[in-house]
């Protein structure tokens, strides 16, 4: 157990690379100038761009550009370009469609009052992805070129990023195994890319509690397998349980642990808080079957600036379950890129259905949410340095 408190979190450095501050767009512009632009003929019209932003299909329609990076055993990351949108040429035989080696990012593009665009922490994101590249074997991309091919590719399609508040432009880096080869081995060809999605409020029409499917048949990771890793195999492993849950009723589900059954992990795409009527939060502590989102992270700093001490340990589901029975917690959100802060109003599996807090959004939870939000909107001091800007 490893508690955090406003005293011990002190001495922690800021995240200044090159003694630059992140809110120098000239820290960035070297990154992103690696990049070769390579221009799309045709691009979506102003009327057409517009209309996308201002209502946005996340996921589904993606921005005029995308960066991409190769990379081969022989020479390494080569040919950094941003290059028009559009579909890949991968061989049939592509390592990552018969053994999934591929993983994955999610960051924001965000644009202020101002006109100028943001990233939130893409430095806490780029290490992610080096550690899920170890993981899956697949080869490490450098800070540079992560935060740089983010960089070029916002800066190329810089009138996607909306300005409304909630609406921003959704970034999707990714890697994978190109290589034609169906030995299973490390590949000896993978790609880079980034695409980007306008996205709008993940809640249409305020901030609404969801209820979670507590799955113990079916689990995303187990011990040793990949559960700290962001790898599409995760998710594919969690849809199943993620089914079982709609079925119930829910919108979410939320996983416990594959060995014992017995503790709290997270949900398929957001990591989990509880706080208690003494105002202290706990969260499931990163054993490795955990994803240790950036959100998370940011939460634990931020109740930590205001002396809440924060406990990361394993949560025993049944002590949850007794703690919201007596009345001791007092709300439970999830919390991740997308969705930012998600209060959640409801726990229910087939030996329990439990209503958190009257099944209403927290007054913790949504100030929580708004300050995080605050802080990527450039409304609130950004203290840590959070905040790198693009330009
Ligand atoms: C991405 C992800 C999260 C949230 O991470 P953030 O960095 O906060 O967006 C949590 N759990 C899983 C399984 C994820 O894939």
């Amino acid at each position: 157990m490893r508690t955090l408190t406003a005293k011990n979190m002190k001495n922690m450095k800021r995240g200044t690379v090159s003694g630059l501050s992140h809110h120098d767009p000239s820290k960035i512009e070297k990154m992103a100038s690696r990049f070769e632009v390579f221009a799309n003929e045709n691009p979506a019209s102003d009327t057409k761009r517009k209309e996308l932003i201002d209502k946005p299909a996340f996921g589904v329609l993606f921005s005029d550009h995308m960066a991409h990076i190769t990379w081969t055993e022989g020479e390494g990351w080569t040919d950094r370009r941003i290059e028009p949108y559009g579909p890949l040429k991968l061989d049939p035989g592509a390592s990552v469609l018969h053994y999934a080696q591929e993983i994955f990012e999610g960051l924001k593009a965000y644009r202020h009052a101002d006109g100028s665009i943001w990233l939130f922490r893409p430095d806490a994101n780029a290490e992610r992805f080096q550690n899920s590249a170890t993981r899956l074997a697949l080869p490490q991309l450098s800070f540079e070129d992560f935060i740089g091919s983010i960089a070029a590719l916002v800066k190329r399609d810089n009138a996607w990023v909306p300005s409304r508040r909630e609406y921003t432009l959704y970034m999707r880096p990714f890697m994978f195994a190109s290589e034609p080869f169906l030995g299973v081995r490390k590949a000896k060809e993978v790609e880079y890319c980034v695409i980007a999605s306008p996205s709008g409020p993940y809640f249409k029409g305020g901030v609404k509690p969801v209820n979670i499917w507590v799955e113990d048949t079916w689990f995303r990771t187990g011990p040793g397998g990949t559960g700290f890793a962001k790898c599409g195999g995760n998710y594919s492993a969690s849809l199943v349980g993620e089914y079982i849950g709609i079925d119930h009723g829910c919108e979410q589900v939320c996983f416990v642990d594959a060995a014992t059954k017995t503790y709290l992990e997270e949900l398929g795409g957001m990591n989990m808080f509880v706080m208690y009527k003494d105002g202290h939060l706990e969260t499931p502590c990163l054993t490795g079957t955990i994803l240790p989102g950036v959100t998370r992270r940011s939460i634990i700093q931020l109740a930590a600036d205001e002396n809440r001490d924060v406990v990361e340990k394993m949560i025993k589901l049944d002590d949850l379950i007794e703690d919201i029975k007596s009345g001791e917690v007092a709300e439970i959100f999830a919390c991740g890129t997308a969705a930012i802060v998600t209060p959640i109003g409801r726990l229910k599996s087939e030996k329990f259905d439990l209503t958190v807090n009257g099944g209403q959004p927290g007054e913790y939870t949504c100030a929580l949410r708004e300050k995080l939000l605050g802080i990527q909107m450039g409304e609130v001091e950004d203290k840590h340095d959070w905040m790198w800007k693009v330009q």
